[in-house]
């Protein structure tokens, strides 16, 4: 059962880490975005509510937000464990998630801050934008997208590292090597892999 949240810039390389965890730690990767942007390229009601303010790089309003990650951890798949990528990203955010995981008697065991240099985070993201074509890569957006990320979620980082539970992971360099480090950090905290674990005391 684990249960952990992965936090960084925009750029820092968050999605492709994610994936990887969960593989590793047989968890889902939940990323808010990814949702948002599935609605958004299928036109579902919530995808057109949203896709102007997601276009744009602010944040989707928190009721909503709130809302989707509510539904999304009810799902089976969750239910034992999961990655939440890309939320909480507001401190209103932090306060209803603890709420929803203190009625399931749930709680975190570790958030994941992928650190890393706001020169660097621009030329991958542009890179990105020609790669994927992402509406909210150009330059503006990322400038944007990298503006309130400082505002609104690097004050988070404060929150959880107060509570004992960042694990900070310098994100630059090597995808492989990003991915070592995160394993080595959260193996310091004893959490490990799925078949690295020694069944006979779970
Ligand atoms: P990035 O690559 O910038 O980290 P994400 O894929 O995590 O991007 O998110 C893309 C966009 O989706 C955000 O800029 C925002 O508009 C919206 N979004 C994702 N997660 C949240 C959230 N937790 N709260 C509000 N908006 C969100």
């Amino acid at each position: 059962m684990t249960r952990m949240l992965i936090v960084g810039p925009p750029g820092a390389g968050k999605g492709t880490q994610a994936s990887r965890i969960t593989s590793a730690y047989g968890i889902p990767d939940i990323s808010t975005g990814d949702i948002f942007r599935e609605n958004i390229k299928n036109e579902t009601p919530l995808g057109k509510q949203v896709k102007a303010i997601v276009d744009s790089g602010d944040y989707v309003p928190d009721s909503l937000t709130n809302e989707l990650v509510t539904n999304r951890l009810l799902q089976d798949d969750a239910r034992n464990g999961f990655l939440l990528d890309g939320y909480p990203r507001t401190l209103e955010q932090v306060h209803f998630l603890d709420q929803l995981l203190d009625s399931k008697g749930q709680k975190l065991e570790a958030v994941i801050q992928l650190v890393a240099d706001q020169d660097e985070i621009v030329s991958r993201l542009t890179k990105r934008a020609q790669e994927q074509g992402r509406a909210d890569d150009s330059e503006d957006a990322i400038r944007h997208r990298q503006q309130v990320y400082l505002r609104e979620t690097s004050p988070l980082i404060d929150v959880y590292r107060d509570r004992g539970l960042l694990v900070e992971v310098d994100g630059l360099g090597d995808m492989d090597e990003v991915a070592e480090r995160i394993k080595a950090a959260l193996a310091e905290r004893g959490i490990v892999p799925v078949g690295q674990r020694d069944e006979s005391v779970a």
